[in-house]
């Protein structure tokens, strides 16, 4: 459970990284997170841990994986909300009707915005109408007044001048500021 001040813009933070996502990014920063599998940290230590660091840090980040891929996501965030922290999501918006769960309960969310809501984006998630999920997410969180942070991973295999710039389009056509750019880095993917 790394701390850091990056996840959580402006706040040291606790990152909680969750096991498991549907997707097969071929970017994706996390590979060894995808499975949904028994393992890693038990809850209860988690939150032990947790309770030993309050007043050392402001919040705890909900990482993955893909954090709305767990069912027992709105539950572990009231608990630790319920230690005193603020609650910080990453998200790339897979399960909007989750995410409609937990906007209520957390103070900040960095949503992916991987490419246009088109077939381009399913080119880089590798399942068939993937775009449908995250532009209903984007629609929630707009909707739903939490300060966010869109961002997209630029990997020169996926996303080229004309998709930047078709992205930025469809973020302002739904109301949405720029996506932050970021450029991809080799390190844990599942492919290069
Ligand atoms: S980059 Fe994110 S959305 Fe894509 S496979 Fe990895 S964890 Fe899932």
């Amino acid at each position: 459970m790394p701390f850091t001040t990056v996840d959580f813009p402006g706040c040291l933070s606790a990152v909680i990284f969750c096991q498991g996502c549907t997707w097969r990014c071929g970017y994706c920063h996390n590979p060894h997170l995808q499975a949904f599998c028994a393992g890693g940290w038990a809850w209860g230590e988690i939150l032990r841990l947790l309770g030993e660091r309050k007043g050392f840090l402001e919040a705890v980040v909900f990482s993955g994986g893909e954090p709305t891929a767990q069912a027992a996501l709105p539950d572990a965030i009231r608990e630790v909300r319920g230690l005193g922290y603020k609650i910080g999501l990453h998200t790339a918006g897979i399960f909007p009707e989750l995410l409609a769960e937990v906007l209520p309960l957390v103070h900040w969310v960095g949503l992916d915005i991987k490419a246009p809501f088109d077939g381009r984006h399913d080119r880089i998630t590798g399942r068939a109408e993937s775009f449908d999920a995250p532009a209903e997410s984007l629609s929630l969180l707009l909707a739903s007044g939490v300060p966010h942070e869109l961002r997209t991973t630029v990997h020169p295999d996926f996303l080229g001048p004309d998709d930047i710039a078709d992205i930025a389009h469809a973020l302002s056509e739904r109301g949405a500021g720029p996506a932050k750019l970021q450029p991809f880095r080799p390190l844990g993917r599942a492919n290069s």
